[in-house]
């Protein structure tokens, strides 16, 4: 059984041990007591040193803790450890954080946290509640802030499960519980490492909300995490700012407008590409000069979109006509005729694409189809022609 150090001592970063047990050729290394935190109950491991040797991973297996390192450890029976400090205070304040936002959101609206998750950028709780207005939020924020500079005092002890012990959140362990309470607010059962001092949180910022099935995922940071996510949103604005010559708190108006005015131009664009679609069909129906059977036909190269079948449409709306389009990429093709042609579009496009294992159709004036690639474009345009 590993005597687990970060229980009485958050704060142990250096520790003597023995060696009690090793497997996988030295690499998963057991110690007779370890200040090295394994994963659980959302709090992620230590990192750090074994006689020197980086550890990759810590793992509770119970009654013993595993330490997964880098290379073997040799054949010594006394090692050294030394934890990755900034990791773990980094996870210190991350957890006590937690503690303070849960029972803060319960004091105030009776919002019970489910889970918790710390992650490599954000934090998450689970809360029984379906959503959070941006009131509430800031309240809580607000009251965090209060306990916070209260330097409230965080305890850990350890106290008989059988006993009255006004958890906020029951537990379902016997025995001894290690308790860790915020002075005056939170008593929690609970394994992980935490700071002596509300005060040493630093502050703490919700972000993100997720609605999961009724309940709300609400991303937090703490520490100087929460100072990063500030400063980062701060470049942020002012960059947005900036880029639109107006002050930071202008910007969502001026956003607004901006993305109206797009919209309107955009409406705008296509109005005026198929104005010009249309010409460039009666332009080209004008010198296209009429075949033997007086049947002008011509056929052009380009992306059948909305532009072509206006050409298409303005160039059969001459007398005797035929427009035909052909498109590389994706392997398509568009057939226009006059209703005077003696050609019914719709029925040539077909039996064209057909037997090139494509697909198509249309009315008698206008048809389109696709084929599966070059050489079915080829045959396709072949059958048309
Ligand atoms: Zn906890």
């Amino acid at each position: 059984m590993t005597e687990r150090l970060y229980y009485h001592d958050c704060y142990l970063r250096e520790f003597k041990a023995k060696v009690v047990d090793s497997s996988d050729g030295g690499r998963r290394v057991y110690l007779d007591r370890t200040a090295f935190y394994p994963t659980s109950g959302g709090q992620p491991f230590d990192l750090g040193t074994l006689a020197g040797v980086a550890v990759r991973e810590v793992i509770d297996e119970d009654d013993r803790i595993g330490h997964l390192l880098e290379a073997p450890l040799g054949a010594a029976t006394e090692t050294e450890g030394v934890i990755d400090w900034s990791r773990r205070y980094d996870h210190m304040q991350q957890h006590t954080g937690q503690h303070l936002l849960s029972a803060v959101l319960e004091e105030l609206f009776q919002i019970r946290t489910v889970s918790f998750h710390l992650g490599s950028e954000v934090s998450t709780i689970d809360v029984e509640a379906p959503a959070l207005t941006a009131g509430q939020l800031e309240r809580v924020e607000d009251r965090c802030a209060q306990i916070i500079a209260e330097a409230r005092p965080v305890q850990i002890t350890f106290e008989d499960a059988a006993s009255d012990l006004e958890l906020r959140k029951a537990s379902t362990r016997t025995g001894t519980l290690r308790i860790v309470s915020i002075d005056n607010l939170d008593r929690s059962a609970c394994g992980g490492t935490h700071v002596r001092t509300a005060a040493e949180i630093g502050s703490i910022l919700t972000g993100k909300l997720e609605k999961i099935r009724g309940i709300t995922r609400v991303e937090f940071v703490c520490g100087k995490r929460a100072l990063r996510r500030a400063q980062a949103d701060n470049r942020l604005v002012a960059s947005i700012g900036r880029a639109l010559s107006v002050p930071p708190e202008q910007t969502p108006q001026l956003l607004a407008a901006l993305i109206e005015k797009n919209k309107s131009l955009e409406k705008t664009g296509q109005r005026l590409a198929t104005e010009l679609a249309r010409r460039e069909g009666q332009d080209l129906y004008a010198a296209t000069a009429p075949g033997a059977d007086g049947v002008r036909i011509t056929t052009q190269r380009g992306l059948i979109d909305d532009a072509m079948r206006a050409r298409a449409q303005a160039f059969v709306a001459g007398q005797k006509s035929v427009f035909l389009a052909v498109c590389d990429q994706p392997p398509s093709l568009l057939l226009a005729a006059s209703a005077d042609s003696g050609i019914h579009a719709g029925d040539r496009i077909k039996a064209a694409v057909t037997v090139s294992g494509g697909r198509g159709g249309g009315n008698q004036q206008l048809a389109q189809g696709s084929v599966p690639d070059a050489a079915a474009l080829a045959q396709a345009e072949a059958l048309l022609r």
